[in-house]
């Protein structure tokens, strides 16, 4: 049996070596090389081994750039960086199938769904995410099976399971104890010592960025309301610890006082942020902390809570309140200069609808430009990947996306992707 294992590994190579073609030159009628710049008319971007060599004026002849290079016509289209979702649950939906879903789904089960997630994450023009909560061995493997080529979806920057307080959002809920027992993660901690230990084990097992929950949430069945439950000494605590082992640190956050200590301890982002006041602002402001604002996801809630029946009362008052609440201070935030960068909280949202986040943010009073930015340029800053993704310039990795219409001119566009590549592969084209 020895044998399967260096087969399986030579599959594997010819996989991931017959993705990339060799050059492939792609003819933009508007190209929005930089998000924030204006669009160029009629460019050639140049793509080889799944990187981008090279963009120039007019539309240049393929077979300038090699005999055998491949020809994208996209003359008729806006193209633009793949999109990235800095906000995502890859392993399941939210639905009234959950509680039994859990019982009966093995993890396994659970991996090979995700994958289905993951494509038609990709296939929405999201080339990048992050997910941030998930059952930790099955998202590393979905991550490290993209990466390798093994199934399609988009690069996933993966927190595994949150670092989060016993009882607090983010522990496991609405079960009889002995499941509670089973279910609770080894990332469950309290006070500073155990939250640096709960961080450590989060990395020890493969974690990219850590996610903690310094606020309740409106999901958690726990009539904990939405304030502060992580602790100031926790939340220091697992900052130093994370960025001393080199990880990113992103919180859950409603409540005002637990986006406040949390931005106080040094996150570097901060996931909703529906109550965040002058003091967040400011703090935002100093600590240059981006805001993931997922108004999708609040979005959701509020339908499901006005239109569904699963969800308990103490739920759905809370589903209500906070969603409204969302838009108001999310419009405050971006009025005031704090750092945006694009998240919906997909898995709370159906996976594929994505691009809905954009249509919410320009409904809320965001420029046009400046969400193309929040979901490009500002998700590269923010995961520390600027210099290889969030704009189509030389030397950056070939994840590209067109439409029919230019998203500045109509954000609706984007609901409609036409064309995606990512790694220099085509994976979508009408
Ligand atoms: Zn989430």
């Amino acid at each position: 049996m020895k044998t399967i294992p260096s087969l399986v590994a030579i599959i594997a190579l010819a996989i991931s070596s017959s993705v990339v073609a060799k050059t492939t030159v792609i003819h933009a009628g508007e190209l929005l090389a930089v998000p924030g710049d204006k669009p160029l008319k009629e460019q050639t971007v140049v793509i080889k081994d799944g990187k981008i060599i090279n963009v120039v004026k007019g539309y240049a002849e393929a077979t300038k750039f090699g005999k055998n290079a491949q020809l994208i016509d996209l003359s008729d289209r806006f193209v633009m960086p793949g999109l990235m979702d800095m906000h995502v649950h890859l392993q399941g939906e939210l639905s009234p199938s959950n509680d039994s879903e859990a019982l009966r789904m093995s993890n396994a089960d659970v991996a090979m769904k995700s994958t289905m997630f993951a494509n038609k994450v990709l296939h929405a023009g999201f080339t990048t995410v992050r997910d941030l909560g998930a059952n930790p061995e099955e998202i590393f493997a979905l991550r490290d099976a993209i990466d390798k080529g093994w199934v399609n979806g988009p690069r996933v920057i993966a927190a595994g399971s949150m670092v989060a307080a016993t009882g607090g959002h983010g522990d496991v809920d609405g079960m009889k104890a002995e499941l509670i027992e089973k279910y609770t993660p080894k990332t469950i901690c309290d006070g500073p010592y155990d939250c640096r230990r709960a961080t450590r084990h989060a990395i020890k097992y493969g974690a990219d960025i850590i996610k903690i929950t310094s606020t309740g949430g409106v999901l958690s069945d726990t009539n904990t309301g939405t304030g502060q439950q992580m602790t100031d000494d926790e939340l220091v605590e697992i900052v130093e610890t994370a960025h001393g082992l080199g990880r990113k640190v992103t919180s859950h956050a409603h409540a005002a006082a637990g986006i406040n200590a949390a931005l106080r301890a040094g996150v570097d982002s901060i996931e909703h942020g529906s109550y965040a006041d002058e003091e967040s602002i400011r703090l935002f402001k100093e600590n240059g902390a981006y805001l993931v604002p997922t108004l999708l996801a609040g979005d959701t809630v509020v339908n499901l809570a006005k239109n569904s029946n699963f969800m308990s009362d103490a739920i759905k008052a809370k589903a209500i309140r906070v969603g409204a609440d969302m838009i108001a201070n999310f419009k405050r935030s971006y009025e005031a200069g704090v750092n945006i960068a694009f998240g919906t909280d997909s898995g709370v949202s159906k996976h594929g609808i994505n691009a809905r986040e954009a249509v919410l943010m320009a409904n809320a009073g965001m420029r046009n430009s400046d969400i193309l930015k929040s979901a490009t340029v500002n998700a590269a800053d923010l995961i520390d990947m600027s210099a290889s993704l969030g704009t189509i310039e030389s030397g950056k990795i070939a994840d590209i996306v067109a439409y029919d219409e230019s998203p500045l001119k109509n954000i609706e566009a984007l609901l409609d992707v036409d064309f995606v590549m990512k790694d220099g592969k085509v994976h979508k084209q009408k």
